[in-house]
């Protein structure tokens, strides 16, 4: 195996072996771009050092002999005492891990060739001692773990000596007395002398930079960022040129677009006399890139002319690191640069408009989280406000309002027109009402599938759950010893997590405002527009939305969204309707309950004529009640407590008693395993038939009036094909009878959402038109994971642990969920080739899951009005 490559024999597909600045130093010797020589070492010559903790074999031998080659090259020895040759020693991971790891400068200088690079300098003593004492610096801190405050502390002290705060002021004697201070200090830490072999130099800072793959900071960033943590990195062996030879050289940083916004043009810091981490530690102010004209005309021409080869070649935004030697101009790295989401949508669009990538380029250089980023309001930080505290970014977005603590506060100050941001323990559906009213939700516990974070991300509304450090009372919170109480303003950032006292000013999303369907005269709308465009053009997966009534369906259609994937009808039975629906369960004759049914009858089908109104044509997924009863009645501890204190004083209630009994009779376990969705209507006569009437009665009105209603029906928590098939059939029935002349067609499905149901689904597939994937309650049942606890109560330790990089109720588990519904679509189309696939679990508007139900070949996806966008793009991304 070949361990080490010559820049001119690698390229810049190479990335994998060579990294990416290896691959890159590779492409721009083969430009003929002024790249000193040098050479790099494999990703899979530190993937066998890591594992064995030696360099392999053959490995030394090869450096060798492509250091022999170099040193002919350069026509100098390295570390030579008359005309040595230095090197750099750099990491280069194949994905960029700015900062993470490590680089060793001036390789190769010794007590003897420090005056052999005075000479090469022409008598500089100053730069031959202060490359030495960088050397010792950069060596003891990254090779040999010698604590590097000590080292910046003497050199302070140093110039503090010489009473000044430049380290310019220092002169030759001054540098070589602080080497003597760095060398003891180096000796005391080691416990041996710096060494003074040249070879050994260069081959203890290449294991040092093998190791520091597994640095933990390198460890922790590729957990964020999902890197593979075997993938190893290469070392970069390069010929030193020095930007620290006086005022004719230097070192910069350059982009061939301004990172931030897009716009072309010449963007960059220029430090003269300097070596490159003097820029990054901030020793001195650098000077803009422009002013490098006035300064050596020669080389800023050059630098122009090779960074629009270089933006010409890669075809995109490119960034560059390169420094001056006494006027000459060398390239030291160059990428496809980092920028933020704005650019990258902006960037993409120019270069389709300047003919130099193709839309589907555009399309696979944004992504759906980008989008996402631009679609929610900021606050402007500016100012710098510190944090009160910080919980977990929840639902994204930036909310500003007057502190409450119930539901029922946030509604009476939204009614006066107050900003209100509803704080509570957790959330439960009773405070529905006041997150609607909420401009923003703070929760104390959970997190991010809590009630509160899975609620306010179908609202798009801001949300931080999980601030545990929140202590909450009935009309307070206080945190870190500051008390704040109903009508303190909070804001509350639910990207960041971050909570702040008193009002942070907010930026509207120009974005949202042209999904919303407004004129926007922006550049970064125009780039979405184009972009968005073409993922509609492009996209197999249809895009539909899970709303529960007209407002968000037509917010969703306004964003895209091509019908309802799912509306949960349990969401309409709270607030005044909740009387109702206790009355249905407490109900001890038929005639109670029919009466409560048809009370409820009318508000279900204005319900339905809502959404299908908004809807119109669109085909809208209507789900049968699905959770356990008892989360309509109150709470059985509250309840206890008042029957016993009421018992105590004589004053018995025999109504509270009863629906006392008749909680305790409810009560369950394990609800979300309990007597819930089929399994109800299989249970209370009458409950989903009723829902069944209103959904065809409402689409019988409308097509009354012209329009065109496509209801759905959906049957929630089916396992096995006999519960759908009594369930259908009294459906058919209903709505055979409901919509006979009118024109109407329903179709009947189920969710697939319980194992058994995605392995039996050959089965299920002959009693539904459609399936709809609920990843919620297949995760949850998959994994074995109660979807309202765990986030909380150990997967910081499993994201910690490494036993998944993100949460499988945010992103889906391919493997394992994956697979059952895999196997669904497989068997259930096998049995009916035109069954219709959809998914509406949350994950069906998560960029990577979206991924995956493309390659599994279903006909849409269903998210939150949210989430539309972001879903259509990442469709269209798949599809190219
Ligand atoms: C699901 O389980 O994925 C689903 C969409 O249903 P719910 O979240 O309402 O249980
Ligand atoms: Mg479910």
């Amino acid at each position: 195996e070949k361990y080490v490559y010559d820049f001119s024999e690698g390229h810049k597909d190479l990335k994998e072996l060579l990294g990416g600045k290896g691959a890159n130093l590779a492409e721009m010797t083969r430009l003929g771009l002024p790249v000193p020589a040098g050479f790099t070492v494999t990703t899979r010559a530190c993937q066998a050092y890591l594992a064995t903790g030696q360099n392999p074999d053959g490995l030394d031998a090869e450096i060798d002999e492509h250091l022999a080659a170099l040193e002919r090259t350069m026509g100098r020895r390295l570390g030579d005492a008359e005309d040595p040759l230095l090197v750099s020693v750099r990491s280069g991971a194949a994905f960029s891990m700015p900062g993470m790891m490590e680089t060793v400068l001036n390789v190769g200088l010794t007590d003897a060739s420090v005056a052999g690079l005075a000479a090469q300098a022409g008598g500089n003593d100053r730069f031959a001692w202060d490359s030495y004492r960088r050397l010792i610096q950069m060596f003891g801190k990254t090779v040999c773990d010698v604590p590097g405050e000590e080292f910046s502390d003497a050199l302070e002290e140093a110039k503090k000596a010489k009473g000044t705060t430049d380290d310019l002021h220092l002169d030759a004697a001054d540098l070589r007395a602080l080497v003597d201070r760095f060398k003891r200090i180096f000796a005391k830490h080691t416990g041996y002398d710096f060494p003074q072999d040249p070879r050994e130099q260069l081959r203890l800072a290449m294991e040092a930079v093998f190791r520091s793959w597994n640095a933990e900071r390198a460890v922790l960033y590729r957990r964020q960022e999902r890197i593979p943590a075997d993938l190893g990195t290469a070392v970069n062996v390069c010929s030193m040129v020095f930007g620290n030879l006086g005022a004719d050289s230097g070192t910069g940083v350059a982009f061939t677009r301004d990172p931030a916004s897009g716009a072309q043009g010449i963007y960059g810091d220029y430090l003269s006399n300097a070596q490159g981490e003097d820029v990054v530690a901030g020793i001195r102010n650098t000077v803009p890139l422009e002013d490098l004209q006035r300064l050596d005309a020669k080389s800023y021409e050059e630098l122009l002319a090779i960074m629009a080869k270089l933006e010409g070649h890669y075809r995109d935004l490119c960034d560059i690191e390169f420094t001056i030697e006494r006027g000459k101009l060398w390239m030291l790295q160059t990428r496809v640069g980092k920028r933020t989401a704005a650019a990258a949508f902006r960037i993409a669009a120019q270069l389709v408009n300047e003919g130099v990538i193709t839309l589907d380029e555009a399309l696979r250089r944004v992504s759906g989280a980008q989008l996402a980023q631009l679609m929610f309001p900021r606050f402007d930080l500016s100012d710098e406000p510190a944090a009160l505290t910080k919980g977990i970014g929840a639902s994204p977005g930036a909310a500003s309002g007057k502190a409450v603590f119930s539901a029922q506060r946030a509604v009476e100050l939204a009614a006066e027109g107050e900003d209100v941001i509803l704080v509570r323990r957790e959330t439960n559906p009773e405070d529905l009402a006041g997150m609607i009213a909420a401009r923003g939700i703070l929760t104390a516990r959970g997190g991010k599938t809590s009630h509160a974070a899975v609620v306010a991300r179908g609202m798009g509304r801001t949300c931080v759950c999980g601030a545990d450090e929140l202590e909450i009372a009935r009309d307070r919170f206080t945190v870190d010893g500051q008390t704040v109480a109903e009508g303190d303003v909070l804001s509350i950032d639910g990207t960041t997590g971050r909570v702040y006292l008193g009002a942070v000013p907010v930026q509207p999303s120009e974005v949202v405002q042209y999904f919303e369907g407004d004129e926007v005269d922006s550049t970064l709308v125009e780039a979405v527009d184009t972009i968005m465009r073409h993922a509609d053009a492009t996209r197999r997966l249809a895009v539909r939305t899970n709303a529960d009534t007209g407002e968000d369906a037509a917010r969703a259609r306004r964003f895209g969204a091509e019908g309802i994937g799912l509306c949960r009808t349990e969401h309409m039975f709270l607030g005044d309707r909740k009387e109702l629906v206790e009355r249905l369960i407490l109900s001890s004759t038929e005639s109670a309950r029919n009466d409560a049914l048809a009370a409820l009858l009318p508000l279900q089908r204005a319900d339905f004529v809502d959404l299908f109104r908004a809807m119109d044509g669109l085909p809208v997924t209507v789900r049968l009640i699905d959770p356990p009863l008892h989360e309509f009645l109150p709470s059985l501890e509250e309840l206890a407590v008042n029957v016993a204190v009421a018992r105590e004083r004589g004053e018995e209630n025999a109504e509270e008693a009863q629906l006392l009994d008749a909680v305790r009779r409810m009560h369950e376990q394990n609800p979300m395993l309990g007597l819930r969705g089929v399994r109800l209507g299989l249970v209370i006569p009458g409950l989903f038939a009723m829902q069944v009437r209103a959904i065809a009665e409402a689409a019988v009105q409308l097509a009354g009036e012209g329009l065109h209603p496509r209801p759905e029906i959906m049957v929630p928590l089916v396992g096995a094909v006999q519960e759908l098939e009594m369930v259908r059939q009294e459906c058919e029935q209903i709505v055979a009878e409901v919509v006979a002349g009118s024109g109407v067609e329903v179709l009947i499905g189920t969710m697939i959402e319980v194992p058994r149901a995605a392995l039996t689904a050959g089965q299920i597939a002959e009693a539904a038109d459609f399936f709809s994937f609920g990843t919620n309650d297949l995760t949850q049942m998959g994994w074995g994971f109660s979807r309202d606890d765990v986030e909380g109560a150990f997967f910081w330790r499993y994201l910690e642990l490494g036993i998944f990089g993100i949460s499988p109720f945010e992103s889906i588990d391919r493997d394992g969920v994956g697979r059952l519904i895999r196997i669904a679509a497989e068997e259930g189309r096998a049995v009916r080739p035109d069954l219709k696939l959809g998914v509406c679990g949350e994950h069906g508007g998560d960029p990577e899951s979206v991924h995956f139900f493309h390659e599994v070949g279903l006909d849409y996806v269903s998210c939150s009005p949210f989430r539309v966008p972001v879903a259509r793009l990442e469709a269209g991304r798949a599809a190219v």
